[in-house]
């Protein structure tokens, strides 16, 4: 049995319609109510949480949907594996001050906040100590500080959690903040939310990122073609008409994208909606996602396979983090 930390999420989007209740999603997927006593302390460990829109994606009585597994507290997560860890990417030792990583050159992460709308099991930061890093009021002020004093620093990469979790005042409070020193150029948004619920991509969102002075990056997180549906592309479609260049990171999962044809149909999927492949993740190492583990052989094998098949600006870099590197490091 491992213990976790749940992200601070007590957050909640304005209108957002959650189910975080095991017993519920199953039954509105129309599937038995079998939760294993493991699957629940799972649950109970990094509580479940989905959106019911994408929730409504997902195939009904298929209790292997790659959409469904992503979200869905199994057993198999409190197995204790060796080589997994709690902070497998030693993010405690990147941090100048409290909320901001800073590993690579020109370009920091800033943890705007823990919570995030959707709740993936394989998520590498279910045990990252948020309380101790998100940024509000006096921190913030800290972050900022250190940030202006950095003029190496051109590109800010808003993250968490889901930076977009937070509400538009908050955002344009930040985004104002981050206007105000000269060197930062370029704004870059880490975010799942226009994938698990595109409802986010509010008006005042938009008008804020066209606002922006500078470049404007916003790095999607989706991991599968069905996750991208009418309401997704129509989100894509508001975000480049506001001038925000979109990528694609997803993350190698097994039972969920480490079929070619699962991988095509992503890549083909995405380019469609207006969004650049970028980085296919090898799944970090934490505790409770060793049954996501793709090997490293066949990984590779994979991201060959799509170099043969597809143009090469659709081939996502196959890249692993390891702790000290200069950049994410290429798998191939
Ligand atoms: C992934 C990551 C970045 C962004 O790296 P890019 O290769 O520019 O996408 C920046 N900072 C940290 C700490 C990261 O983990
Ligand atoms: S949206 Fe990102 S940060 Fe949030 S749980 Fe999923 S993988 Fe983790």
């Amino acid at each position: 049995m491992i213990t976790q930390t749940v992200p601070c999420g007590d957050w909640q989007p304005a209108g957002a319609d959650l189910i975080t209740d095991l017993a519920e999603l199953r039954r509105v997927l129309d599937l038995p109510d079998t939760s294993s006593p493991d699957a629940l302390a799972a649950a109970d460990g990094f509580a479940v949480r989905v959106p019911r829109s994408y929730v409504a994606r997902m195939r009904k009585g298929d209790p292997d949907d790659p959409l469904l597994r992503q979200v869905l507290a199994s057993a198999e997560e409190v197995d204790v594996v060796p080589g997994y860890s709690a902070d497998p990417l030693e993010e405690r030792d990147s941090t100048p001050v409290p909320g901001i990583l800073h590993k690579y050159h020109g370009r920091v992460l800033l943890m705007v906040t823990g919570a995030c709308a959707v709740h993936c099991r394989y998520c590498f930061r279910r045990h990252f100590p948020y309380a101790e890093h998100v940024p509000g009021g006096e921190r913030l002020a800290r972050a900022l500080d250190w940030l202006a004093g950095r003029d190496d620093i051109q590109e800010v990469i808003l993250s968490g959690g889901d930076p977009l979790s937070v509400s538009d005042r908050r955002l344009r409070q930040l985004l104002d903040a981050l206007a105000g020193i000269p060197h930062v150029q370029r704004l870059r948004i880490h975010t799942r939310q226009p994938v698990v619920m595109p409802e986010r991509v509010s008006d005042g969102l938009l008008a804020m990122l066209a606002g922006w002075p500078g470049g404007r990056v916003m790095v999607l997180h989706a991991n599968h073609a069905r996750e991208l549906d009418d309401s997704v592309r129509k989100a894509c479609q508001q975000l480049a008409q506001a001038g925000v260049t979109l990528l694609n990171q997803a993350v190698l999962l097994k039972g969920v994208n480490d079929g070619l044809e699962q991988q095509l149909a992503l890549a083909n999927t995405l380019f469609d909606a207006g969004v650049m492949p970028y980085y296919l993740h090898q799944l970090d190492r934490v505790q409770g996602a060793a049954h996501f583990q793709v090997s490293d052989e066949a990984a590779r094998r994979l991201h060959g396979q799509l170099q043969a098949r597809l143009p090469g600006y659709l081939v996502p870099r196959l890249v692993q983090e390891l702790p000290g590197a200069a950049s994410k490091t290429a798998l191939v």
